[in-house]
């Protein structure tokens, strides 16, 4: 089904400090969408040993952002995979409203309803999540990290993906003893070396939940037999009717 186009309003996002101007879709552009949906699987196929939700997000910005993002906006600056996303969600707003219909698959009963992804009220947006992650042997502190192009990370570059991570740890404790990160290219490394392997596996799978992010959630009821479960979307659904 071809998406309708709702408006042609331009808007102002407000992220980061930050104040864009941003237009919504043409026709192209959304024709654009419905083709870079194949090359976002043919990614995420092609990386799935080390894919996980925020590397799937980027993969998905990655593959839209050129087309679908960038000649909508007034802005030349490095963007991060989070600050592209929440463009994206906006630029969707203004140009196709904001209530996107799912069908949804009872786990249940198998039954197939209509339901409403409502984005003004399934859509939030989170800074990195404060606090303290514990793996066996390490609690890592975290922060806001502050964002330049050494930490824009290609995530086939896991070295340097190892650096952005790394960049929201304010100070960990190790045997004990407490340590404040004032270097990050010596946190980095010693994360390398000294971490074990289940370890350093928990700190990336800790700290990718934590990471400034959106949060896509909504009830999906099932008129058959009235189950409702809260589902989450890794990414905005599909444009038109969708499966979950
Ligand atoms: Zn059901």
């Amino acid at each position: 089904m071809f998406p309708k186009l709702t408006s042609v309003r331009n808007s102002i996002v407000k992220i980061s400090g930050k104040s864009i101007n941003i237009k919504p879709w043409t026709n192209r552009n959304v024709l654009y969408y419905e083709n870079a949906k194949d090359d976002v699987q043919t990614a995420i196929n092609n990386n799935l040993e080390f894919v996980n939700i925020f590397e799937k997000k980027k993969l998905f910005m990655d593959a839209v952002f050129e087309h679908l993002v960038k000649p909508n906006i007034e802005y030349d600056g490095i963007l991060t995979t989070f600050e592209k996303e929440v463009l994206f969600i906006e630029m969707y707003k203004i140009s196709r409203g904001t209530i996107i219909t799912l069908s949804y698959s009872c786990p249940k009963c198998k039954g197939k309803s209509a339901n409403n992804f409502d984005i003004t009220k399934s859509v939030k947006y989170s800074d990195v999540k404060l606090g303290d992650i514990n793996t066996n042997n390490v609690c890592f502190t975290l922060k806001s990290s502050s964002f330049d192009e050494s930490n824009y990370p290609d995530i086939a570059d896991q070295d340097k993906l190892i650096y952005f991570y790394c960049s929201f740890v304010k100070e960990f404790t190790f045997k004990k003893e407490k340590f404040i990160v004032t270097d990050l290219t010596e946190f980095v490394n010693w994360v390398l070396e000294e971490l074990s392997e289940t370890d350093y596996n928990e700190f990336l799978e800790l700290i990718v939940t934590r990471l400034p992010s959106m949060e896509m959630k909504a009830p999906m009821k099932c008129d058959f037999c009235g189950n409702t479960e809260e589902f989450t979307c890794i990414q905005l659904p599909d444009f038109s009717l969708v499966t979950l």
